[in-house]
This record gives C-alpha cells, sequence and structure tokens, in this order.
C-alpha cells in the first residue's frame, strides 16, 4: 500500500495559490463568501493523487466516474502530445480529420445496434441538450410541432445547462430557485423496484400511464439507464427499461439514455442499456469517453430520427459548437477506448463490484447508515442524514483516500486499474470514516 502520509505543511508559493483560489474562484456547487477549503494537487499517477503537502490520496472518485484507466496513464498521454504536435484544433465547420472519424466509427461499433449518426460536442450537459433539440426538431419536421414536451422519471440528474436541469429532480435540482424560466415537464415516480429485486410489474404503472394522457404532447423519454447517478445513486431493475422502451414505441415517443456516467463499462455492462437489451433512439456519452484526459461528449442517433430532421425545413440540424470533435479529444478519446477493449475490463469491473460489497459490507450494522449497494465498479452508503461535509472531507483526506460524499451519500466509484490492497484500503477507510458520521 505504501501510503505516503508525511504531513509535510504546504510551500509558500502554494499558500498563495490556494489564497488566491479561495478569493476568486468559483469552485463545483461553492459559495464565494465561506467556502470549504480546498486541496492542492501537485499531480495525479494511476490511482494516486498527490497533494501540495507531499501526501498521496488513494483515488475513490475517478474524477466523477471519468478517469477509468487511472491519471497520466502513459497511453493516454502518448496520444495527447503526438496529436498536440500535428493538429491540435481546427474549426469543423467544412473541415474534417482522422481522430474524429476514427472516434466515430469506434463510437457507432461499440454502441447498441441502430445508433449510426453521432454530433460531438463538448460536456455533458451539452451532449443532453443536442439531444432534446434533436427530438424536438424531429417531431418539427414530422410537422408534430404540438410534441414539444419531455417526459423522465424522479431523481434523475442530466446535467446543469437549462434543458438539461429541466429534466434533472425537481427538489434536488432545486427547481425553485428558476421558476418562470425552467420549462415544467412531466415527471413519472422514479422506479421503485432495485436492480437485484425480482420485478414488480406495477413499477412500470406511472410511466405507462404518464406517457398514455400526454404522449400527444410528449417528443421524448429521457432516462439514465439502471444507474440513476447525482440525482440519488440509485439501481432500477432492467426490466424498467425495456418496458419503457416499449411504451415510447407505442405512444410515438422518443427514448433519450443519458449514459454520460454510465458509459464504458461503469455499470459491469460496456452500457447501461446492454443490461436491457435496448437500444434507445438517442444515446448521450461524457465523462469517460476521453478516459477523463479532456472534456467531450457526443450524442448518437439513428438513421431514421438523423433522416427525419434532415428532410424537413430547415434541412439542417441546428447545433454547432466552436469546439465540436476537438482534434486533441477525439484522439485521446480513440485511445481510451483500445485500451478499454485491449483490458479485461468486464473481468476488472466484476472484480471491484465483489470486493465493494465484502469491503463496505460492515457498514451496514452501523446505526446511521441506510443502505449500502454495489453495482460494477460502483458502491454506495447510504446514510439516513446528511454528513457534515467539513469534517467528513478532512477525516478521509487525513485517511489517505480522495472520497468527495454528497448529501446522504458516501460512493466509490475508482479507476478500473485499481489493485486489490488499495480497493481494501479505500473500503476500510470509509467504514471507519462512516463509523463515526452522526
Ligand atoms: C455528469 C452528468 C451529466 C453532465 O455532464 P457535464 O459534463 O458535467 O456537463 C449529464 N448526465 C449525467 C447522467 C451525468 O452523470
Amino acid at each position: 500500500m505504501n501510503q505516503k502520509t508525511s504531513t509535510g505543511s504546504i510551500s509558500r508559493e502554494w499558500q498563495e495559490l490556494l489564497d488566491f483560489d479561495r478569493h476568486h474562484l468559483w469552485h463545483p456547487y461553492t459559495s464565494m463568501i465561506d467556502p470549504l477549503p480546498v486541496y492542492g494537487v501537485e499531480s495525479a499517477e494511476g490511482v494516486k493523487i498527490r497533494l501540495a503537502d507531499g501526501r498521496e490520496l488513494i483515488d475513490g472518485m475517478a474524477s466523477w466516474w471519468s478517469v477509468i484507466h487511472g491519471y497520466s496513464h502513459p497511453r493516454l498521454v502518448r496520444a495527447l502530445q503526438e496529436q498536440a504536435g500535428s493538429l491540435s484544433h481546427v474549426m469543423y465547420g467544412g473541415l474534417a480529420h482522422e481522430p474524429a472519424v476514427a472516434l466515430g466509427r469506434k463510437l457507432v461499433d461499440l454502441t447498441p445496434a441502430g445508433l449510426e449518426k453521432v454530433f460531438f460536442c463538448d460536456s455533458g450537459s451539452v451532449a443532453v441538450e443536442v439531444a432534446m433539440k434533436m427530438a424536438l426538431q424531429y417531431c418539427h419536421a414530422r410537422g408534430k410541432p404540438e410534441k414539444h414536451q419531455f417526459a423522465t422519471v424522479r431523481s434523475g440528474y442530466h446535467g446543469d445547462t437549462f434543458h438539461a436541469m429541466s429534466v434533472c429532480d425537481p427538489v434536488t435540482g432545486m427547481h425553485h430557485i428558476y421558476s418562470g424560466v425552467l420549462p415544467q415537464y412531466h415527471f413519472a415516480p422514479r422506479p421503485a423496484c432495485s436492480f437485484f429485486d425480482e420485478w414488480d410489474p406495477e413499477d412500470i404503472s406511472p410511466l405507462s400511464e404518464l406517457l398514455a394522457e400526454n404522449h400527444e404532447s410528449l417528443c421524448a423519454l429521457i432516462l439514465e439507464p439502471i444507474v440513476q447517478g447525482a440525482g440519488g445513486m440509485r439501481f432500477y431493475h432492467p426490466r424498467y427499461l425495456s418496458e419503457a422502451r416499449k411504451l415510447c414505441d407505442q405512444f410515438d415517443v422518443l427514448l433519450i439514455c443519458d449514459e454520460i456516467a454510465t458509459g464504458f463499462g461503469r455499470s459491469g455492462q460496456m452500457f447501461a442499456c446492454d443490461h436491457s437489451s435496448i437500444s434507445p433512439d438517442i444515446l448521450c456519452l461524457g465523462k469517460a469517453l476521453t478516459g477523463g484526459m479532456l472534456s467531450l461528449a457526443a450524442t448518437l442517433t439513428s438513421e431514421a430520427v438523423a433522416r427525419t430532421i434532415s428532410s424537413a425545413e430547415p434541412g439542417v440540424f441546428m447545433h454547432g459548437p466552436t469546439f465540436m470533435a476537438n482534434p486533441l479529444a477525439c484522439r485521446v478519446a480513440g485511445e481510451s477506448i483500445d485500451l478499454l477493449l485491449e483490458s479485461d475490463w468486464q473481468r476488472l469491473v466484476a472484480t471491484i463490484q465483489n470486493k465493494l460489497e465484502q469491503g463496505l459490507k460492515p457498514c451496514r450494522d452501523f446505526d446511521q447508515v441506510a443502505d449500502v449497494r454495489c453495482l460494477g465498479a460502483i458502491g454506495v452508503v447510504e446514510l439516513h442524514k446528511p454528513v457534515n461535509m467539513a469534517t467528513i472531507q478532512q477525516r478521509f483526506v487525513e485517511h489517505g483516500v480522495w472520497v468527495r460524499p454528497f448529501g446522504t451519500l458516501v460512493y466509490l466509484m475508482p479507476p478500473y486499474c485499481i489493485e486489490a490492497a488499495d480497493l481494501e484500503y479505500l473500503c476500510q477507510a470509509v467504514v471507519d470514516v462512516v463509523a463515526v458520521e452522526g
């Protein structure tokens, strides 16, 4: 484990950096008046994050689902350096390049059947915006402009831009702050039947009723397949998704699957849709697409949707980011997919699931813990009460691990390359820290 726990203090230079940071730089979901402390990072390699004070932390977060091969992977670094030497960026309007074609080929091959047309964009939230615009333009092109609303389920998360926000859970997504601005869409209750339960046909009834009642005004249903991520880290039954697919066909509503968190093996299948053997009409990818090296996302759709969009006024899809299909990001994404396919990823992820189950099991005995659940390379300890971020973050760092809880959830989703001893250490840190929480 060779845990380096020297708590050397940080240099004057670092002190100044962190001081500027505190006064001028916004971090995700933070206050500018009284932000919690942040830790300076010097470098990261494999599953280790090296802090400014010399401490090394074992990473349990894969930087929010993205760093599946570990940090500074030599193959990804080399791909990026080589690409930077020949073509870092060029506008995508009217120009094409090999890294985008190579990546597009891989995505069309790898994703569920029928997804043939690829739109590259900058980030996950934008991929969701693009997906929603595709669904709207599809209905517009068919002469059904009245089908312009969206349906989803509660406890979802689809990103932070406006239309993505409109389909996030209304409570955890804080819709009240944006009332009057955010469109009001249709929410079914979240799926109740868990991945591990026996399927209960009643579980799909509310969604079925919602679609039956509103299909004339609905263009699409958007779901995170199987794993509801930032909206609650829940794993629902594969039958729910296959039933939702059937309902969408029955009621002439497109199915958008947001695999930004789950894509590329995280749930134990290459895509979470594969648990249900379904293909969505539109698929969003992001996060692990570049192995966590750069921001890149993609929205894929079927021949039929793309053709319909392109066959009627205005005859084009109305979106085109400045950094669309950035060659650096495409090249490193292609390399990351090669690395994944060359690895025994399915066995690695299954082994991580076993180890997470074993390692987190002691948490079940704590009164403060409501549930412990694991699927693929995702391990979740749900508490009854929200954690105290100020103290819990510090405790994890003192234990030599990087774990960042939110709300009532303490969770692990390490890089797939994590070794058994490091994973055991991570789980033990969670057990020790949760033991004294609340
Ligand atoms: C993270 C995430 C997004 C948003 O992606 P960003 O790159 O942060 O914009 C959308 N949907 C899901 C399911 C996500 O996990």
